[in-house]
């Protein structure tokens, strides 16, 4: 039964590149949703774009010192190209810096506006004078009164956690010239989501009891128990889509009103650019809507925006919102302030062609209910262990053989056991099992089940074991090979929405990739041969490859350089120390010198024993540089040693100076040298 779907993905917000999180929370099952429902036959607009509007984006452009539309130009083009090199299949990816964008949205507000659905507010803004503007939230910088925290934004305090309004803060500052900013009147349009309560009760509390996820649900009904209130939908702002009433002017479409209404504007885009009518995606009571995105989306999608859909009057609402928590990295929470992530750019750079093996692993383990950890070794275990060990592995032998015994010709059988039947039947019902999955957003359960099909294969060679048959009874052997080339063909055709590059090359190695041969997944059911006998396949070629042991430290050992580079880059520079006197300085006998042997300590992690010439002696000295040199790299370096620091015993070995050092953000300690190899023995003053 065909049916219409617009199936969204929340807009990437486009002040840098995505990571892992952004994929396994949103985009991954979006996608997998929206294959499935093409490959069933539905009619699908599977839509997206750039948020390019809001004040992060303006503080990015200001501390680079360029345009907000420089910055935007810049992610939007590699968020853009991200998704297409993971396979994320939207019909239509826009951004709503785009002209039909700004021209959709402002006819929305316009018409809410024409309506009466808005309340009118003049209230008091903090402004700066000489920078002639009012100051965003986070364009204000204060003391907490809170925590005491001098640093803390104007709506949030990021040491406590506390939020608050900008004009709670303590001496405020403008962060754009510094100045302490003033109060003015300022008018602005609210949403009185209070109005809508009712309706959202009637509409979400009661209606989407069962089918709506539990997180979502009940974070929906305790905003609604907490009551709602009216919600500013402009800004005074010089970035975004101009308030387009009288009295607007200098102000802006608050990002959360104007971004949702993306979704329609790149549906309008896409709609144009293949020839249809968008209205029915968006207007027709027979669509179904699916918004998918992560939880701290949930309130803009299942109140907000239904509220501004209702209000215009002509729209449908969501269906579902099925929401997904958040996905930690190595037991932490992302952070692309403190680089805490794995960016896809740099994912595709170190694993490159292996989109569907992260596709995998982030399905396999995805936050649906909980907040989940993606970890480097489970990675590798679900690419060694399954795709490689089950998926690949069956498929490689059925391929090898058929090619070994029938020069790839698919045999005919004879009569099918009980065995070959019930394997038959099985496979015939694993497109039931996996749309039972997903039609309840249950992405985790359905890529198992599709694993569970390869594992079936592979149970069915091991046991039938057509490599000792072939031998005595060859009517068996070709059999076997054709129920298990049957089972091929299905995990073909099923892996397309979780894995489709494997799909693909999978469709490739069978050569049933012209329409004479190719099934739907509807067939897999209905259909008694998927694969014929006297069809022809193609080579071996193996669908996945392991992850060795070196490649998982070497992204471990990423991570943990990144984490040591965030410490150092937030380390504070210590106060200065209390004066001394010029005598107190001249004490001090600091010496050029080079190191002419070194080697490490016995059992001692840090210590390197080096022989410096001082230009007085050569003399050992005992430093705690061990963990940033090798003994190697440090002979021959010129230093700067303090030759006159009284000698101590380390680990029984006597040291009779110090070498002078500092260290670098990712936490490696460096020499403090000449700039140019000077005489052994020169003093340092
Ligand atoms: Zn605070």
């Amino acid at each position: 039964m065909s049916k219409r779907y617009t199936i969204t993905a929340a807009l990437p917000y486009t002040n840098g590149p995505i990571h892992i999180g952004h994929l396994a929370g949103v985009y991954v099952p979006a996608d997998i949703y929206a294959r499935y429902k093409r490959l069933t036959g539905n009619d699908v607009a599977f839509i997206c774009g750039s948020d390019e509007h809001g004040v992060p984006i303006t503080i990015k452009a200001k501390n680079e010192r360029v345009t907000p539309q420089e910055i935007v130009d810049r992610y939007h083009k590699i968020i853009k190209d991200s998704f297409e090199e993971f396979g994320i299949s939207f019909d239509n990816y826009s951004r709503t810096s785009a002209k039909i964008h700004h021209d959709t949205a402002s006819e929305f507000f316009k018409t809410l506006y024409d309506k009466n659905e808005f309340v009118e507010e003049v209230t008091e803004q903090l402004y700066d004078e000489e920078a002639k503007q009012f100051l965003a939230d986070r364009f204000v910088i204060g003391t907490c009164p809170k925590c005491g925290n001098e640093e803390s934004y104007g709506d949030q305090c990021e040491k406590c956690g506390t939020s608050h309004n900008a004009t709670d803060l303590i001496n405020p500052k403008s962060a754009i010239t510094g100045n302490t900013p003033t109060l003015k009147e300022t008018k602005h349009w609210f949403l009185p989501l209070n109005k809508h309560e009712n309706f959202l009760r009637e509409w979400i509390l009661k209606g989407h009891k069962k089918d709506w996820k539990p997180n979502v649900y009940g974070q929906v009904k305790s905003w609604i128990d907490d009551g709602l209130r009216p919600r500013a939908v402009t800004r005074d702002l010089d970035w975004g889509i101009p308030v387009p009433v009288e009295g607007g002017e200098g102000k802006v479409l608050y990002v959360w009103f104007d971004a949702p209404i993306g979704y329609i504007s790149s549906t309008k885009e896409w709609a144009e650019r293949v020839g249809k009518d968008w209205e029915p995606y968006w207007k027709d009571e027979d669509t179904k809507l699916v918004h998918f995105i992560g939880k701290d989306n949930i309130v803009f999608h299942c109140i907000i925006f239904p509220s501004m859909l209702k209000a215009e009057g002509s729209y449908i609402l969501p269906d579902n919102v099925p929401a997904n928590e958040f996905l930690n990295l190595e037991g932490n929470k992302l952070s692309t302030s403190k680089n805490w992530a794995v960016w896809l750019p740099d994912y595709l750079k170190d694993f490159p062609e292996k989109q569907d093996v992260l596709r995998y692993t982030l399905t396999a383990n995805a936050p649906e209910t909980k907040d989940n950890d993606f970890t480097w070794k489970d990675f590798q275990a679900r690419n060694n262990n399954e795709l490689v060990a089950i998926f690949g592995n069956f498929i490689n032998r059925v391929v090898v053989l058929t090619n070994k015994y029938y020069n790839g010709i698919v045999p005919t059988p004879s009569t099918f056991t009980a065995i070959d039947e019930d394997t038959l039947a099985a496979v015939k019902a694993y497109p039931a099992v996996i749309e039972s999955s997903l039609e309840r957003y249950r992405f985790r359960e359905a890529s198992q089940e599709l694993m569970n099909l390869a594992r079936l294969g592979n149970k069915y060679l091991a046991d039938e074991e057509p490599w000792k048959l072939v031998k005595t009874d060859e009517a068996r052997t070709q059999t076997i090979m054709y129920v298990a080339l049957q089972i091929a063909s299905a995990l073909a055709t099923l892996s397309e929405p979780f894995l489709p590059f494997t799909s693909t090359k999978l469709k490739q190695i069978l050569s049933v990739t012209s329409s004479a041969v190719e099934i739907s997944w509807s067939d897999i059911s209905t259909k008694d041969v998927l694969l014929p006998a006297n069809h022809k396949i193609g080579k071996s070629e193996l669908l996945f490859n392991k992850i060795e042991d070196s490649e998982i430290q070497a992204q471990l050992d990423k991570l943990e350089a990144n984490r040591k580079a965030n410490e150092a880059a937030n380390k504070k520079v210590e106060p200065q120390k209390d004066t001394i006197t010029f005598d107190d300085f001249t004490k001090l006998d600091l010496r050029v010198g080079t190191i002419i042997e070194a080697e490490k300590m016995p059992k001692a992690k840090k210590l390197l024993v080096l022989k410096v010439d001082t230009g007085i002696d050569v003399r050992t000295i005992v430093s705690g540089i061990a963990e940033s040199f090798t003994a190697e790299e440090v002979v021959g370096k010129q230093v700067t040693v303090l030759v006159n620091l009284a000698p101590r015993a380390l680990r029984g070995v006597e040291s009779e100076g110090m070498i002078l050092m500092t260290e670098t953000a990712e936490g490696k300690l460096v020499f403090v040298n000449p700039d140019t190899t000077v005489k052994n023995g020169l003093q340092i003053s």
